[in-house]
């Protein structure tokens, strides 16, 4: 909530976010906005592409950017991906690190994401939890349909970022395997510069990283190289982080434009993989919070910011359960800003780096100079 003591500056930005968004009520979980914010400047000429506009991006000052969850997925998505998630992950007892992710969602039709009229309510509610944008880290292989977002960002008032990419080895379709690697490369430019997406991802490793998943992400760095897209990551867990850094950065592309993501997976109270990708100046994903892994990951963020790497911190919840609709009784969309924030209040963080964390990081990474020419 504001509070009256706050700068004008900060009280405008409020009230521009709220004409964006159509929403009227107050935000409840966003962090407090403190008149002594460090300010934060951006590349001249840098903009957020979302699915209906480009915006600048001062204009999201005003609440929490959710760095990566799931909007638009085929109906069949999560169970299959529960499916192999089960036959290359045997569970792990006692306190082990794997906490699988949620249940594949009921088969009730319609299906959440493709049902406009529930997901304008998400949505909203979305927005009063403090949430001034949402990243769908989907793109066609997933099932992702741009005409999905595009009419819920239209209907709900959510800024809405799209991404492009291919996802992992069991999603890929089947013309992976033969192209090459600067095929895939321009495929994917061609969708950057015809289609409104703001973001490269989510790319993944689905394990160990197969000949394949090496050959995507390296022509996902050619497309960042060509369109100046940011980039996040799909980790098993956190496994390979260091190996899908040390990909982009050989083939030049900046770790300041990068997400190593569900790093919050990979549970260690010394958080030395997270401290060497931060060092190396990527962001690192606690992207999956607001659930039974935030007390093993709340040490972990703290550990990262009581070593500096406050600014290298992204949240999300990777949102993809329908059982966690606010419609169907959960905490919807912003279970990030509602369930996990707190717990990190509670262990002492402070309001001016949550908002550093929620509002700038996700800026910051998402900001980018559109390159005009479709050549590499
Ligand atoms: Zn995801």
């Amino acid at each position: 909530m504001l509070h009256d003591s706050q700068c004008q500056a900060a009280r405008l930005t409020r009230r521009e976010l709220f004409g964006l968004l159509g929403a009227g009520a107050a935000a409840v979980a966003l962090p407090d906005l403190a008149a002594g914010a460090k300010p934060i400047e951006f590349p001249k000429k840098a903009i957020i592409r979302t699915v209906l506009k480009d915006l600048p991006p001062e204009s999201l000052s005003g609440g929490a950017t959710l760095f990566h969850e799931h909007l638009s997925l085929a109906p069949d998505f999560m169970p299959r991906w529960m499916a192999y998630f089960r036959a290359q992950n045997p569970p792990r007892g006692g306190n082990g690190a794997a906490t699988p992710p949620p249940a594949a969602p009921p088969s009730s039709e319609p299906y959440f994401m493709q049902d406009l009229d529930l997901m304008t309510d998400e949505m909203h509610a979305a927005a009063k939890d403090g949430a001034a944008c949402i990243v769908d880290g989907g793109h066609p292989d997933m099932g992702r349909s741009l005409d999905f977002l595009k009419k819920l960002s239209t209907k709900s008032g959510m800024p809405i970022v799209a991404s492009c990419g291919y996802y992992s080895q069991p999603f890929y379709p089947p013309e992976v395997a033969s192209m090459s690697e600067d095929q895939i490369a321009d495929e994917l430019i061609r969708q950057a510069f015809n289609e409104p997406v703001g973001a490269i991802g989510e790319i993944g490793t689905w394990d160990v990283m197969t000949s394949d998943e090496r050959k995507v992400f390296r022509a996902v760095s050619k497309v960042h190289l060509a369109t100046n897209l940011p980039i996040f990551t799909h980790t098993n867990f956190g496994k390979g982080a260091i190996e899908q850094l040390d990909i982009f950065e050989s083939m030049g592309v900046s770790p300041s434009r990068v997400v190593i993501g569900h790093v919050g997976g990979l549970v260690d109270p010394e958080v030395k993989v997270h401290k060497a990708i931060c060092k190396r100046g990527a962001f690192v994903g606690f992207d999956r919070q607001g659930g039974a892994g935030d007390a093993r990951q709340v040490p972990m963020v703290m550990a990262l910011i009581d070593a500096g790497y406050a600014d290298n911190l992204l949240f999300a919840a990777d949102f993809s359960n329908g059982q966690q609709l606010k419609h169907n009784g959960g905490p919807g969309y912003a279970k990030t800003l509602t369930l996990f924030v707190p717990k990190l209040r509670d262990a002492g963080v402070k309001e001016e780096t949550l908002h550093g964390i929620l509002v700038d990081n996700p800026r910051r990474f998402l900001a980018f100079v559109p390159k005009k020419s479709a050549k590499r």
